[in-house]
């Protein structure tokens, strides 16, 4: 059994206004209930430390656990620029923000595509540390910022800012859309993923 969680990335969150974003994100969630203010040592990754569920973190899930019983089950709030990732498996595919032609990185086998999958990772390894992180899009042979692609299954999202919740039940709509008004209306897309 592994650890699963659900983090909602903010797209639109500069690097100027993630660090006030995120501190206004968490003011809100923990007068709503849904996670305690103090950090405590229940996440895994990063520095360890996070929020841990309350009194009415029922309102943000379906189908609620007993997360209690759990080591890992808070919050952790991720600012900067980050490559979010699922964690485990491969990229499937990803989507040019110019021509939205899918670029597929395996063959029938599902083998990964060495050759089609080196400059995306690439790509993401630049804009990690603070360049354009730019692709040329094998199908219209025209280049754009990684960030801007789309990944099948939501497999990865270049950000910000991320909300991470380890071992959460499946966050609502409702929740993500009350997330999403507590940020601005950013646009967000949340990642599932297993360590
Ligand atoms: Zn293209």
């Amino acid at each position: 059994m592994g650890d699963y969680f659900q983090t909602i990335v903010d797209l639109d969150a500069t690097e100027q206004e993630a660090g006030e974003l995120a501190a206004h994100v968490l003011d809100r969630l923990i007068a709503e209930g849904i996670v305690r203010a103090e950090r405590t040592d229940c996440v895994l990754g990063g520095s360890g430390h996070g929020h841990a569920p309350g009194p009415h973190y029922a309102h943000a899930v379906d189908e609620p656990e007993p997360v209690d019983l759990l080591w890992a089950n808070g919050l952790d709030i991720t600012t900067g620029r980050t490559v979010f990732d699922s964690g485990q498996g491969e990229p499937g595919a990803a989507t040019c923000p110019l021509c939205a032609t899918e670029t597929r990185f395996h063959d029938d086998e599902w083998a990964l595509d060495d050759e089609a999958w080196r400059p995306f990772s690439h790509s993401f390894d630049d804009w990690a540390e603070g360049g354009e992180g730019t692709i040329r899009c094998p199908s219209c042979d025209r280049t754009s910022g990684i960030d801007r692609w789309s990944w099948e299954d939501d497999y990865f999202a270049c950000g910000r800012l991320g909300l991470t919740f380890w071992n959460w039940a499946e966050l609502t709509g409702e929740f993500e859309e009350r997330v999403r008004r507590h940020l601005g209306g950013h646009r967000t897309v949340t990642l599932y993923g297993k360590l």
